[in-house]
């Protein structure tokens, strides 16, 4: 049934792709992952995904399909739907956005009709590509204009963003980003877009599991719909998800489908349900507060170690580290980092003198690695392991840290009971 069992199948018929997959666990397993919006879902996830589910179209919702045959994925999505409004207090849920852009297109097209405006974060100060960005088709569809952060500090000034609402005047408003660190203030946004008479939208993909976990505000008396990744903080399969009120629930449901995709992915959504209901347990709690624990430890033993971020630490599971002081761009600390075995990516900090593919900054994430089991003790290791790969750079010193890294991640098993195919 799965690669956790003796099963020759996949070896047997591909061998390729077996060895491929073998290769990827002990990736996986041997580095530290830092990258903030991954994460390792559960075997029983895993196991979810790759079921029997995947062969059975299923156009439509639970109850009204446009396939017979429908009545054993009915109750996965159905379960689906319940936990996750569960989980989040919210009135209605689509679970079959297959991404979050596609849950994120879906929605804005629930909420206007092409050609309006939409005021979202900067990419560059935080911001994701399909809030508008040009090179989106959110960009193309919809006009759109930025509110970035205050380049001295780091923060979102509201009463700027409320001065620049007034402006622009935009039909909807989003909040939420891919690399602000702090806690976003939801009713100061909603305040802004009732003035204004736009929708207000949170696309909470990064902190969704925060928000389950009860460690970030929940945008859900705020926001008219909220948008989320499954696969970020909130460790389920890689997918989309909306949430809303029941007053946009038929248009959210058509908008997704036959608007925007075709027949429901239901070993993903069996793999979300299964995610929903692990986050719905204590343990998620636990694990959602050690998650923010360890980064601003993190965070505190890098400015110890003379690294600058951005706004000055972090609310919640990441941060952005500014690496002008050091004489870095974000491009070589992200190849430097990679050789030792500490995986990061490069990342624009507000008013980067960079560009976009060489940048002066690096996001760094706890999500993955307190998966793993790591808390406060390994984050100040970790933070003293980048600083010597950074300061020092030659292939002895990266060899060196790379030999620490896998002795660090060593004692944190990832899926320890895992069978090489191959
Ligand atoms: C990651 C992310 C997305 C995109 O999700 P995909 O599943 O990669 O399409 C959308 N919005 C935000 C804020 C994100 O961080």
């Amino acid at each position: 049934m799965s690669h956790f069992e003796h099963d020759a199948t996949l070896v047997q018929s591909d061998p390729a792709i077996a060895k491929l997959i073998d290769a990827e666990v002990v990736r996986q397993r041997d580095g530290l992952e830092l990258i903030a919006s991954e994460n390792f879902t559960s075997r029983a996830v895993l196991q979810a995904m790759g079921s029997c589910l995947t062969n059975k179209y299923a156009e439509g919702y639970p109850g009204k399909r446009y396939y017979g045959g429908c009545e054993v994925v009915d109750q996965v999505e159905q379960l689906a739907i319940d936990r996750v409004k569960q989980l989040y207090g919210v009135a209605h849920a689509n679970v079959q956005p297959h991404s979050g852009v596609q849950a994120n297109f879906c929605a804005y097209m629930a909420l206007m009709p092409p050609g309006e405006t939409i005021l979202g974060m900067s990419l560059p100060h935080g911001g994701h590509l399909s809030h508008g960005t040009s090179v989106s088709h959110t960009g193309q569809v919809w006009k759109s204009q930025a509110y970035g952060v205050v380049p001295e500090t780091g923060l979102m000034d509201y009463d700027q963003i409320r001065e620049q609402a007034k402006q622009v005047k935009p039909r909807l408003i989003i909040a939420g980003g891919s690399a602000y660190a702090r806690i976003i203030d939801f009713a100061a946004f909603r305040s802004i877009a009732d003035e204004v008479g736009a929708f207000f939208l949170v696309d909470m993909a990064h902190i969704a599991g925060l928000v389950a976990g009860g460690v970030h505000p929940s945008p859900i008396p705020h926001a008219h719909i909220t948008t989320s990744t499954t696969h970020k903080t909130l460790r389920g399969p890689r997918g989309g998800l909306i949430l809303c009120h029941a007053e946009h629930a038929k248009a959210v449901d058509k908008s997704v489908f036959p608007g925007g995709q075709g027949g429901p992915l239901e070993h993903v959504i069996a793999g979300k349900a299964v995610a929903f209901g692990e986050a719905l347990g204590d343990d998620f709690k636990k694990y959602a507060a050690q998650t923010v624990a360890n980064a601003k430890v993190l965070a505190a033993a890098l400015v110890d170690r003379g690294f600058a971020i951005v706004s000055g630490g972090t609310d919640t599971h990441l941060m952005l580290v500014d690496l002008r002081a050091k004489g870095l761009t974000g491009k070589e600390a992200e190849k430097v980092l990679g050789q030792a075995g500490i995986t990061v990516n490069k990342n624009t900090i507000p008013n980067d003198p960079q560009s976009p593919f060489v940048t002066s900054g690096i996001r760094v994430g706890t999500p993955a690695l307190t998966t793993r089991g790591m808390g406060a003790a390994e984050m100040v290791r970790i933070a003293a392991l980048m600083d010597t790969a950074l300061t020092q750079r030659d292939d002895a010193t990266l060899a060196r840290v790379k030999h620490d890294v896998e002795s660090l991640a060593s004692g944190f098993p990832l899926y320890p009971s895992y069978v090489p195919m191959a």
